[in-house]
């Protein structure tokens, strides 16, 4: 278990070092701001929505390593998936990161963050960018505060 424990520590720093699709989409169809007061995480997500399937997504900000690495992990998972998907996987990533279910083979890469459930004030960091991308795909404007 300790190995795999490095293993994942290794991903989300990797992440959090050389975020994927860390940039601005322009134009796009959603965007949303996140803030999560609690750590001071600050992010945005941009996406590109066409027939109901998200053809592209990234996001802009800066916060901790856990919030970078979850955003950045969260647009490599959401590329390409039907709209109709999101909220089922955030709520399979919700369960895992507060330590309500185990990782299943449908997180993917998402399952690196497991280990935030050892760190309750972390899971606001872990689920940051989703709670935005929700917003944005719901077209809400104002910023989503994880508080
Ligand atoms: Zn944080």
């Amino acid at each position: 278990m300790s190995d795999l424990r490095d293993l994942y520590q290794e991903v989300i720093l990797d992440h959090n070092k050389r975020p994927r699709n860390f940039r601005v989409i322009d134009p796009h169809s959603h965007k949303a701001d996140g803030f999560n007061p609690l750590c001071g995480d600050r992010v945005t997500v941009f996406l590109d929505v066409q027939d109901n399937i998200i053809t592209d997504v990234a996001f802009q900000g800066n916060g901790c390593a856990i919030s970078s690495a979850s955003a950045s992990l969260m647009t490599e998972a959401l590329k390409g998936k039907p709209v109709a998907e999101v909220e089922k996987l955030f709520q399979n990533f919700h369960d895992v990161v507060t330590g309500e279910s185990e990782p299943s083979a449908s997180l993917g890469k998402l399952a690196v963050l497991a280990g935030v459930r050892d760190y309750p004030s972390r899971v606001k960091c872990a689920t940051l960018a989703w709670h935005a991308v929700r917003a944005a795909l719901e077209n809400r404007t104002e910023t989503v505060a994880t508080e």
